[in-house]
């Protein structure tokens, strides 16, 4: 029987969630899913110096918004925790000494001031910064240049070391990536690796190989970023586990901005969100716009980042979680980098804004009235407006502008577009149009379209001259869904309020 699917997102809790790291986790999950497996969240914090505060929180609340709960997580528990590594510290220390003891890895007691010795006195213009390699190694402090004796007395006296790890001269270590088939690296072109720091707490590198095996990863996912580790990682399998229990691995490509890697700076300077919720830096106080603030669906900002490296193969691209998890196959992801392009976001979303029913939308559409002061009382009243607007609204902020005219009367009325081709027949015109409004009924958007139509006929009048104005008066300017659907939300007592008082506004001017 094979194994059960376990895959891993490994997050460092060291600040937002950029929108590399979403699609990291959406393939993860889509794989997990598609495969009847559990997908696990590891907070990878052994860089206390890196660590920022709220950056886990944030993490999981992403997660959430997106609809990407883990299986197993700190806050979701499950049977392979704890699952911050900073509380799995204890159990990293015997691995580390274990490789000692089969001697691929060493005790290193060089100290700060000593590394930098190094660096200055080996610096060339052909190697400008000298790395503790197998050039290296044999000139500096540690178990390899010392005596069994004077190693264990500096061990005994408790001198801070390290322990890093010996890589072998000239070897070629390989493994089979889903996405880049064969990938093979030069052992000696890698410099010997902290394995455990001075303070115990092991480095990336140690505690990701014994974490996916103890935590019986079948699929390591992970960015291209973390291809040039990856012969640190074999190693450790190797050495520690054996190469049959080493997960599958697959690295997905950069998401290219503009001009290259996408970054936080790229969103600051062409007005997109990078980070799938707004982010504020607790040290420097700078906000980074997510995508969830600049009104994106999440349904619509899973789609669109499955689609940045990934497609079925057609020509589809509307899909939905359900479609995503049931067509997703790893042997489609691109191994070239996908460029992300803001206008293609906004038309995902705006195709999701359509296909959601008004209902679905109403504790969103609700909930960013409120956040712009505009709290909405009449959630009927919504549904209706959301239904006849949302053609319109590429994100979810613009129901602002095309629907708050619906629940608070214009504070100022476009005049100035009026006012030229204003005339006395017009003048007459609507104040017949609000006479016979009056009597109006039903009042359907139906009736009031033949009830002006009717009168323009008698009056000779082109409809098309009166609607730019009639809509106007309703709504402040020139926008919104069709005006005979306008009225008929208003009400009669409302639309014959405002006709009234932007027909006074209107004489004023003329
Ligand atoms: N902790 C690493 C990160 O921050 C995880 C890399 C991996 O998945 O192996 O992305």
């Amino acid at each position: 029987m094979s194994k059960k699917v376990r895959v891993r997102f490994a997050p460092s809790p060291t600040g937002g969630l950029h929108l590399g790291g979403v699609r990291t986790v959406l393939y993860n999950y889509l794989f997990a899913k598609k495969h009847g497996g559990d997908f696990i969240v590891r907070i990878e914090d052994t860089d206390q110096s890196r660590y920022v505060s709220g950056a886990e929180e944030y993490i999981f609340d992403c997660l959430r918004w997106c609809g990407l709960e883990p299986d197993e997580s700190v806050q979701h528990g499950g049977a392979f925790g704890p699952y911050r590594q900073s509380e799995r510290k204890p159990l990293y220390r015997k691995y580390a000494e274990q490789l000692i003891a089969a001697g691929h890895a060493y005790y290193a007691f060089d100290t700060t001031a000593e590394l930098e010795e190094m660096r200055e006195k080996f610096k060339s213009t052909e190697n400008p910064s000298p790395q503790y390699d197998h050039h290296l190694r044999m000139k500096m402090r540690n178990s390899l240049t010392l005596s069994a004796d004077e190693t264990n007395s500096l061990l005994a006296s408790n001198t801070p070391n390290v322990i890093r790890i010996k890589m072998p001269v000239g070897k070629t270590v390989s493994f089979q990536d889903m996405i880049r088939g064969e990938v093979s690296f030069d052992t000696s072109l890698v410099d010997d690796k902290v394995l455990l720091k001075a303070d115990g707490m092991p480095t990336y590198h140690l505690a990701v190989v014994v974490d996916d095996y103890l935590m019986k990863i079948t699929h390591a996912f992970r960015g291209e970023e973390w291809l040039p580790s990856a012969p640190v990682h074999l190693l450790l399998w190797q050495y520690l586990f054996g190469w049959e229990e080493m997960p599958q691995w697959a690295h997905f490509p950069l998401i290219l901005g503009p001009h290259g890697k996408l970054s936080k700076r790229d969103g600051a300077k062409y007005g997109f969100p990078v980070f799938a919720m707004n982010w504020q830096d607790p040290k420097t106080g700078e906000t980074t716009a997510g995508f969830r603030e600049k009104g994106f669906l999440p349904a619509a900002f899973i789609n669109l980042l499955a689609l940045l490296g990934w497609n079925d193969g057609s020509e589809k691209e509307i899909f939905s979680k359900e479609e995503l998890i049931a067509s997703f196959d790893m042997a489609r992801v691109h191994s070239g980098g996908a460029k992300f392009d803001y206008e293609k976001a906004k038309w995902f979303n705006h195709e999701w804004i359509k296909l959601t029913s008004a209902s679905k939308l109403v504790p969103l559409v609700s909930h960013t009235f409120e956040m712009a002061n505009l709290p909405i009382t009449n959630v009927v009243l919504l549904e209706q407006v959301i239904a006849i607007v949302k053609d319109r609204c590429t994100v979810v902020t613009d129901f602002i502008e095309q629907g708050s005219f619906f629940f608070n009367r214009p504070t100022q009325i476009d005049t100035a577009s009026i006012l030229p081709k204003w005339n006395t027949e017009k003048s007459t015109f609507f104040d017949q149009l609000i006479h016979y409004y009056q009597q109006a009924n039903p009042w359907t958007t139906g009736e009031l379209e033949k009830i002006c139509k009717d009168l323009a006929l008698t009056h000779q009048l082109k409809t098309g001259e009166l609607l730019l104005p009639l809509r106007i008066m309703l709504v402040g300017g020139k926008f919104g869904p069709g005006v005979f659907d306008i009225a008929c939300l208003l009400g009669k007592e409302e639309t014959l309020e405002r006709l009234t008082q932007a027909k006074r506004l209107i004489l004023q001017g003329a």
